[in-house]
């Protein structure tokens, strides 16, 4: 196995490891459940609500599964919800009432 390999090997699991981003899937997987386009996706604009404001159309036409900018915004939702010290929701329909 290659030092790369290795590296590859070790980010891998440091990323699995990391509580914010297993709870930012889980909530992508649950999001699943109700949404085939991303929640956050306008359907008449094509706009991102997230990105509103930048006047940024989604660049995915609504796929959200590997979007960053959906993961970047959940990891911002998990630390707002800690910092709160409130109960982590694991279901994309709970989110909005934390
Ligand atoms: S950029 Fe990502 S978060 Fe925004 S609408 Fe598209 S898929 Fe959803």
């Amino acid at each position: 196995m290659s030092d790369e390999d290795d590296f590859n090997e070790f980010e891998l699991k440091k990323d699995i490891k990391d509580p914010k981003r297993k709870w930012a899937d889980r909530i992508v997987k649950s999001i699943k459940i109700y949404y085939k386009k991303c929640p956050y996706f306008d359907l008449h604009s094509g706009d991102c609500f997230i990105m509103e404001g930048e006047g940024d159309k989604c660049p995915r036409d609504g796929k959200y599964e590997g979007c960053p900018v959906l993961e970047a915004f959940l990891v911002k939702r998990y630390d707002e919800i800690k910092a709160k010290g409130k109960t982590l929701p694991y279901d994309f329909r709970d989110l909005a009432l934390v």
